[in-house]
């Protein structure tokens, strides 16, 4: 846990800025906590996702930073002010949802217009900046739409430019893509990475999609019943979780509850509750005893048809399914001591016959050993 503590440090060192910081922030909402404790910072510029399974208090997160929530204790910064006492409208901070939230009886011009209206900007200020905006979403030529009138993803980026026009420091992103199929969802993963790198403004986004985390951002928190589980970049997350429900909430994983039985600065010694004992790398907090869960990628595992000697973790199973997924295929393999092991494979590969002996084996550097606390 050494490493997210000093990733969600709110201690500032000299190069780095932060646009927001939420300082031991929680959301009671009628005796419910939704939200526990949090500490978050995030960097001036940086493309910040927050992600975790329905409930876990992201969107909560997000809208204490718009604003439209308060938090119950603690305190949220943007660029080094308390937000405490500030009304949504008067936040350098804008919000593009997931329902898009745009005037179904305006324009698409209108719709971009109305923050600068509001402001009241000069005609020919209106006039360049929405020009500009709609250049930058490419919707110069449905200016003149109805929302009604317009695809998911084209009413997606008349929310984008609207939440732009006013120039805010920071963009929240509540499921921007949420609503869109998969196809057009992957197009917009890439117009929104393209748009951050061209505006260099801080982006905030909430997602339960990993993948879409993954790909698109320089870091993402992990959150779980209101807390945050970890703050890392794509790799940190995905190669070294801290916790069990990091490493099965990225990606696939194969988890084996066990008890460390030897442990050596460099490996751990662990014996699962179905008796096998497994050589595991140790772990950056180095662990001594007691119970934890063993996390193996499926990506790490190999397939034998013979005991493999040299390697630190080899063991006999039976092939029980396997499972087609376009790029590769995922065999689900039952060890003799009971355990259900993924192994993913190139779909390339030669199945052997569910009858016939087999040997799943991965070296002692991947697997990781998580704290079960
Ligand atoms: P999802 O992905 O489903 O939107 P989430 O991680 O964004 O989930 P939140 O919407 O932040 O989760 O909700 C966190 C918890 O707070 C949930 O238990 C939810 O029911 C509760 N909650 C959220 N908003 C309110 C509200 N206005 N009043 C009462 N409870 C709320």
């Amino acid at each position: 846990m050494a490493e997210m503590a000093t990733q969600t440090s709110p201690t500032r060192s000299v190069d780095v800025k932060f646009d927001v910081e939420l300082r031991k922030v929680s959301k009671v909402y009628n005796g419910e906590t939704a939200v526990r404790g949090i500490d978050l910072s995030i960097r001036r510029g940086e493309f910040f996702s927050i992600l975790g399974p329905s409930g876990c208090g992201k969107t909560t997160t997000l809208r204490m930073v718009a604003g439209f929530e308060h938090p119950s204790a603690g305190d949220i910064l943007i660029r080094d002010r308390s937000m405490l006492n500030v009304p949504p409208y008067k936040r350098p901070a804008n919000t593009v949802f997931q329902s898009y939230a745009l005037f179904g009886h305006m324009t698409v011009w209108e719709n971009i217009a109305f923050g600068l209206k509001i402001q009241r900007c000069s005609r020919s200020e209106i006039q360049d900046r929405v020009r500009d905006a709609l250049k930058l979403v490419k919707l110069e030529s449905l200016a003149n739409r109805f929302p009604a009138q317009l695809s998911g993803g084209q009413q997606q980026r008349v929310a984008v430019a609207r939440a732009l026009i006013n120039r805010p420091a920071v963009l929240l992103l509540d499921e921007p893509l949420g609503a869109l199929d998969l196809k057009l969802r992957k197009e917009m993963q890439v117009e929104l990475s393209t748009l951050h790198r061209e505006l260099g403004i801080t982006f905030v986004m909430v997602t339960h999609d990993q993948e879409e985390a993954l790909s698109l951002s320089d870091r993402i928190a992990i959150m779980n019943l209101g807390k945050v589980e970890q703050v890392g970049t794509p790799e940190q997350v995905y190669d070294r979780p801290q916790t069990a429900f990091v490493a099965n909430f990225i990606g696939d994983t194969n988890l084996l509850r066990g008890k460390i039985e030897g442990a050596h600065p460099q490996t751990l010694w662990i014996r699962t509750e179905t008796g096998i004992k497994l050589t595991v790398q140790q772990s950056a907090n180095p662990l001594t005893s007691g119970w934890v869960m063993v996390s193996v990628r499926p990506e790490k595992i190999q397939i034998a048809l013979a005991p493999v000697g040299d390697t630190a973790n080899c063991f006999e199973g039976r092939l029980q399914d396997v499972m087609y997924l376009g790029t590769h295929v995922h065999c689900f393999v039952q060890l003799k001591s009971g355990d259900r092991i993924t192994v993913r494979q190139p779909t390339s590969f030669s199945l052997p016959s569910a009858d016939a002996p087999l040997y799943v084996h991965w070296a002692a550097a991947d697997s990781l050993a998580l704290s079960e606390s």
